[in-house]
């Protein structure tokens, strides 16, 4: 965890702490002294609005030159071939086989009206990029056509289309990357087109997944340093181009939980690069990333900038985001940071680049505020009172990166002269909004210029854009005809002081993400080193776990008592029995920590894992408690007149509910308060290794009033769980755990001549594979690789056992897996560093470790594990075909075969004749592949283009069919119905004296 940064003297570390008073703080409050900031005279505004239209007719002037400015305009975010022209771009370069290409290409323009687009543009090029999507359109799209297409195949002897469009593909890639080397990036510099401004170059790419991934950035980075020192001119830095780094690319686990580990190696490499730019007299900024980031951005920072070999060089910078709540006072933190080394820092002043996907992670972690603002008007007020900060600031060098004209208009109004700071813009955007300040006017501009191979960078780039298009965005409205000049130039304080800096209306706080039906369990914010380290320090105080509760040795007198008690229990209204739920919910949350201790300590859950446990099992009690009192309720039917028919769901008696280990809080309670809110009574029996928090659970459900008799605990091992369903007064079993023992439970249900039928809801194992085709992105799937097979040791049973990848990209894959794989911590599982922790028990690590040793010869990867403790090693285990593997192995042992293009339906089959059907992934950007594997797969649950992990309460019912169980769905809407006994009554109303109610219809539609 953080090392230097707490030196309780340092100016930085006050600021640092007014810092975490924002962090989460009501949206409100933080804008209210940024409006102030922010706000402008009426006079200042007069000027201000003069200097915006000018820019604005710089820039749409520029537009009719800039091509991705023409594009965007032609091709707007939200029409469907706007977007479907991107996300073409962002795959089709990195596809190696011409099947997938095709299809790719067919499955993105086979929609869209190209033909609208026809001759619409300004640019030429846009133009005939359209007449290109025209003719691909009506080649691709109609099967009659599918003749033609092949007829122009072999006359040019590569398909025309595929062709055609890897030329646009490369001509965009052109457009958005400033060059594919750094040198070809310089020259392009020297162009007309750019005379005038400056550049900042970056070796943009996706995050390092491996450390030799993360070694090559450094590599380049080190490279363009050197290659951009030689080039520089003699002005001062300044006047010369620069570098920025995204330290995302250095480290592959550049996360708070590895602080430890990353922070230093990449305070070591920043070293380098910084003593590489000071020697070659050049810029480097470090790039801001996402909001959790931040800290461990400013000690590294904090550290390089206060480092002796430096002294002398004014070169090191930083980017700040205006769109985090904590923007001023990192300004705040940079100037002391500056003042106290005694240098001037460049400081770029961005908006933010990661707005979607980190309100995003925020809702799904269940942070008690977004650290972000959620309104764009709030962005732009925070970035004018950064700008303000910055302006008068002594020790910082103002950056301002914006494409927006009354932005940088607010901007040269404050500005105390045209030197005392610069513009940035991206390459590729904004052109014409700064080339007649720069050119006519004396301001500086700097270019963002990404620099790489377009293979890797034009994905890259195209998701920023799709991800940032958002129609909020100045550039976009710009092209939108619909808007006035008044519109575009709103004052962003009125927008805000309008709306009392409220947030916005349509992003609820995480914690109402499910209301009005019910609040979203509160997550902790485990990417805040402070709340980690309580968190851990807390499950480390509590590693006496006491002793484990009695075994049951008999279990009929707890079918007594639990058939007693059901009569009471059952005839209390759904409401009453809901109540002990919500409250039972509120309970759990109230003792988080010792329930994650638990976890923890008996179950080997990691730190994460555990939150996650405590928060589905609220969540569980919630959800089921809303539906049963919104379903549940007496249901009148339609019928004949003069007779009422009414549906009740009832209790069926007392139920076993038989949990696993793995989650032996969250199903235990799932299955548990399912059973009591239909109104049955309750036999819980938790799995043998973990008794203990299944324990507190019983007793906290006591607490919240359910009576002690409604729901009894029995724990032990198979015995109990055998006596238990073969007792014919139980009413219904919930049971989840292996195959082969839902098997038995089955067998035993129907066993006595005399005994009732009852239902059996079993949720069971999975050989579930994940299929990669060519156009998935190999950094995301790595990633979600990782945490499907290899997150909680493996061991839960949606788990990824079988990764599928197309033939064509299967080595390049496997070797990033690998890589990724050794960055993989396996240890303690009390340990915040850990990803890993041990299996659940001797008799599974024994089991897992002679199948893995009898694969040996079939090893691809396996990694080192701490000599004591049931550590299962990570291990990827290759297969000659995707039917050799017919069982499932409950641990971290992940099998890969590959299949070849346009076999995905047979693969689908392959998968579905193992018999299992519990999850399944797919990655890939064509969206009918997604729609054919829905359409063929029979699992429980699809995941595309994500992890396979993880399922939501209420978002992702979860459970299985075939070999995987009976359904109904955990956490879904047709849960609770399977619990209950439905009973109609239907009664002959004329029979008990007349049909009242026939006979006082009133006459209607006589028109009387
Ligand atoms: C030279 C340069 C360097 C950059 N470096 C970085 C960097 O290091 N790190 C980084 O993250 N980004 C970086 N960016 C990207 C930058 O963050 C912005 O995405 C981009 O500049 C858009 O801002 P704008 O003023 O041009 O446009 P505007 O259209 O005025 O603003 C768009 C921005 O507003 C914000 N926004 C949109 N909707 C909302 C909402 N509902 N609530 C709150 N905020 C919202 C988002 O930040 C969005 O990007 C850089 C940009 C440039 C030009």
């Amino acid at each position: 965890m953080p090392s230097q940064m707490h030196d309780p003297d340092s100016a930085t570390s006050a600021a640092w702490e007014h810092m975490e008073e924002v962090h989460h703080a009501p949206e409100p409050e933080v804008l209210l002294p940024l409006v102030e900031r922010a706000r402008l005279a009426p006079d200042e505004r007069a000027r201000v609005e003069a200097t915006a239209l000018e820019l604005l007719a710089d820039l749409r002037e520029g537009q009719r030159t800039g091509w991705v400015n023409q594009f965007l305009q032609e091709y707007r975010l939200n029409s469907s071939e706007g977007v479907a022209l991107l996300s073409l771009a962002e795959a089709f370069l990195r596809v190696p086989d011409p099947d997938t290409a095709d299809r790719l290409i067919s499955d993105k323009l086979g929609d869209g009206d190209w033909r609208s687009h026809r001759g619409q543009s300004h640019s030429q090029l846009v133009n005939s990029a359209t007449w290109g999507l025209v003719i691909g359109r009506a080649l691709v799209g109609q099967q009659e056509q599918a003749n033609a297409l092949k007829r122009l195949i072999s006359r040019s002897g590569e398909p025309f289309v595929r062709q055609a469009v890897g030329a646009a593909m490369r001509m965009m890639g052109e457009i958005f990357v400033m060059g594919r080397t750094i040198d070809e990036a310089i020259r392009r510099m020297k162009k007309p087109e750019n005379r005038g401004f400056t550049a900042s170059f970056d070796m943009l790419g996706e995050a390092a997944r491996t450390f030799p991934d993360a070694d090559r950035y450094f590599e380049s980075y080190l490279r363009a340093i050197e290659t951009v020192g030689k080039a520089r001119g003699d002005g001062t830095t300044e006047e010369n181009h620069s570098v920025s780094v995204k330290l995302s690319a250095l480290h592959p686990r550049y996360e708070v939980a590895q602080w430890g580990r990353c922070v230093p190696a990449l305070t070591e490499m920043l070293e380098a690069l910084a003593e590489a730019a000071a020697k070659a007299q050049i810029g480097l900024t470090v790039d801001a990333e996402e909001s959790e980031r931040l800290e461990m951005s400013l000690d590294i920072i904090e550290a390089i900038a206060g480092l002796p070999s430096l002294k002398g060089w004014n070169g090191f910078g930083m980017a700040i985001q205006a769109y985090g709540k904590r923007a001023q006072r990192t300004i705040g933190w940079a100037e002391a940071l500056a003042s106290r080394t005694g240098r001037s820092m460049p400081v770029r002043l961005v908006k933010g680049a990661y707005w979607d996907s980190e309100i995003k992670h925020a809702q799904e972690m269940g942070l008690s505020d977004y650290p972000l603002f959620t309104r764009k008007a709030a962005t732009d007020v925070c970035y004018l009172a950064c700008a303000k900060d910055m302006l008068e600031a002594k020790s910082i060098r103002p950056a301002f990166a914006t494409h927006n004209a009354l932005t940088a208009a607010t901007i040269i109004e404050w500005a105390p002269d045209k030197r005392s700071f610069e513009f940035q813009r991206l390459h590729g955007m904004g052109e014409g909004l700064f080339e007649r300040l720069v050119r006519d006017e004396g301001y500086r501009c700097r270019i963002y210029a990404p620099v790489g191979g377009h293979r890797d960078l034009l994905a890259y780039l195209v998701r920023r854009l799709l991800e940032n298009g958002a129609n909020s965005s100045f550039v976009h409205q710009l092209a939108d005809e619909q808007l006035t000049d008044d519109q575009l130039l709103a004052d962003p304080v009125d927008k805000i002081v309008a709306v009392r800096g409220t947030r916005h209306p349509s992003i609820p706080l995480p914690k109402d993400l499910f209301m009005p039906q019910r609040p979203n369990s509160q997550g902790l914010d485990l990417e805040d080193w402070r709340v980690l380290k309580r968190v851990k320090e807390g499950i480390a105080k509590r590693s006496d776990i006491g002793p484990e509760p009695d075994p049951v040795t008999d279990v009929a007198p707890s079918i007594d008592r639990a058939s007693a008690a059901f009569p009471d229990w059952s005839a209390l209204p759904v409401e009453e029995r809901a109540g002990c739920l919500i409250r039972l919910a509120d309970l759990f949350e109230e003792r988080r920590g010792e329930l994650m201790a638990l976890a923890v300590h008996e179950a080997n859950k990691t730190i994460p894992d555990a939150l996650a446990e405590v928060r589905e099992a609220i969540d569980f009690c919630r959800y089921y408690a809303g539906e049963a009192v919104e379903k549940l309720q007496p249901e009148e039917l339609p019928g004949p007149t003069g007779e009422s028919n009414v549906l009740r769901m009832e209790g069926r008696g007392v139920w076993t509910c038989i949990a696993p280990w793995n989650f032996p809080l969250a199903i235990f309670t799932g299955q548990v308060v399912a059973a009591l809110v239909t109104g049955n009574t309750v036999i819980a029996k938790p799995a043998p290794q973990t008794p203990r928090i299944a324990a507190e659970a019983v007793r906290l459900a006591h607490k919240a009033g359910v009576p002690k008799d409604a729901l009894i605990l029995a724990p032990g091992g198979p015995e109990v769980g055998a006596a238990l369903t073969g007792d014919p007064r139980i009413a219904g079993v919930a049971f989840t755990g292996s195959t082969a023992t839902a098997k038995k439970i089955a067998h035993s249900l129907l066993e006595g001549e005399d005994r009732p039928i009852v239902p059996l809801i079993a949720e069971t194992g999975g050989v579930n594979a994940m299929i990669v085709d060519s156009t998935a992105l190999p950094e995301q799937v790595v990633a979600d690789v990782l945490l499907s097979a290899f997150g909680s040791a493996g061991q839960r049973c949606s788990a990824l056992r079988l990764l599928l990848v197309q033939e064509e990209v299967a080595d390049q894959m496997i070797e990033m897996l690998t890589g990724a794989m050794d960055a993989l911590i396996v240890g303690d599982p009390a340990d915040h560093e850990t990803d890993v922790g041990p299996v659940i028990d001797d008799a599974a690590y024994e089991k897992l470790m002679a199948y893995r040793a009898a694969m040996k010869d079939r090893w691809l990867k396996t990694l080192d594990v701490p000599e004591q403790g049931r550590f299962v090693p990570p291990t990827l285990i290759r297969l000659d075909s995707m039917d050799d593997l017919t069982t499932e192995w409950f641990g971290p042992l992940l099998h890969v075969a590959t299949w070849r293009s346009g076999k995905l339906e047979e693969t689908v089959r392959r998968v579905n004749a193992k018999g299992f059907g519990l999850t399944m992934g797919l990655h890939s950007r064509i969206a009918r592949a997604g729609d054919l594997v829905e359409a063929k797969a029979r699992v429980g649950n699809l995941y595309v283009n994500r992890s396979m992990i993880g399922a939501i309460v209420g978002s992702q019912p979860f459970g299985g069919e075939g070999l995987s169980g009976t359904g109904p769905k955990a956490g879904g809407p047709h849960y609770l119905p399977r619990f209950c006994a439905e009973r109609v009554t239907s009664i002959d109303t004329t029979s008990a004296g007349g049909n009242a109610a026939l006979l006082s219809l009133e006459d209607v539609g006589l028109g009387l």
